[in-house]
């Protein structure tokens, strides 16, 4: 099986619970959605090379698309890695190929929007980590098909949830407009599956307007009535400038 990447580089996590631990990151093209906020660029024109980080800050270029045996022989390279996040775009997209990396020499943290539940059945036995979004009607264009995604996020995250094995966790971005049913309902389908959740507040870009303080405090008071663990945690790899 072979896959295209984008990019393979080290850096700190910078949103969640694991935020600030070390990882490889490897980045896949494309994506199945458009959320308001994004900010992975969209330019996947040329896909016919991955960036490779092969000393800090240093890039070199590898051809695409890559083997799982490649990719395999590509991490062995680092040490002292926590997690490789297998991130995007849409990691699920990709997800026969991720199967076949069972064998990483570091435990694989999947960073995902949840919205493929077939993708998350091929990997469900090989990811220990799984970062999943849910977005929610007024975030990201459905294309009139909101229903079918809301539907499709509650089976993945029921694929992925939490087990003695792997620790699924749930992450809800907060602007100022957030439809609060909306999000209360999205909670209660998926408040079984996760060890937490994560309200994220949007980082303020393109329009989108920050959550105020009062918001955020009122929804982790909210959502506490149905999840054990509610945590705010703003994406911190912006303030000290990662990637
Ligand atoms: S799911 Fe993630 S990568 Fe895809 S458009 Fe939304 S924010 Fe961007």
């Amino acid at each position: 099986m072979k896959s295209p990447i984008r990019e393979i580089f080290v850096s700190a996590q910078g949103e969640g619970p694991y935020v600030g631990y070390r990882q490889l990151f490897v980045r896949f093209p494309k994506c199945n959605l458009e959320c308001q906020y994004c900010d992975t660029p969209k330019d996947w024109s040329s896909e016919s090379k991955c960036r490779v980080e092969s000393k800090p800050g240093e890039f070199v270029e590898y051809d695409n698309p890559f083997s799982s045996e490649h990719l395999l022989s590509v991490i062995k390279l680092y040490e002292r890695i926590h997690s490789v996040s297998l991130t995007g775009g849409e990691p699920l997209l990709y997800a026969k190929f991720i199967k076949e990396l069972k064998t990483s020499k570091f435990p694989l943290y999947l960073e995902s929007n949840m919205t493929l539940p077939e993708g998350a059945k091929e990997v469900k036995d090989v990811v220990k980590y799984v970062s999943g979004d849910f977005k929610l009607k007024d975030q990201c264009d459905f294309k009139g098909h909101y229903e079918k995604y809301f539907n499709d996020t509650a089976r993945s995250f029921s694929i992925l949830r939490q087990t003695s094995f792997r620790d699924c966790f749930c992450k809800i971005i907060v602007s100022e407009d957030i439809d609060r049913e909306d999000m209360m309902h999205a909670v209660d389908q998926i408040k079984d599956c996760i060890t937490e959740l994560i309200l994220q507040p949007v980082t303020p870009t393109g329009g989108v307007e920050a959550a105020s303080s009062k918001l955020l405090l009122e929804l982790q008071d909210k959502a506490l009535e149905k999840v054990e663990n509610v945590r705010i945690i703003p994406q911190t790899h912006r303030m000290w400038g990662a990637l």
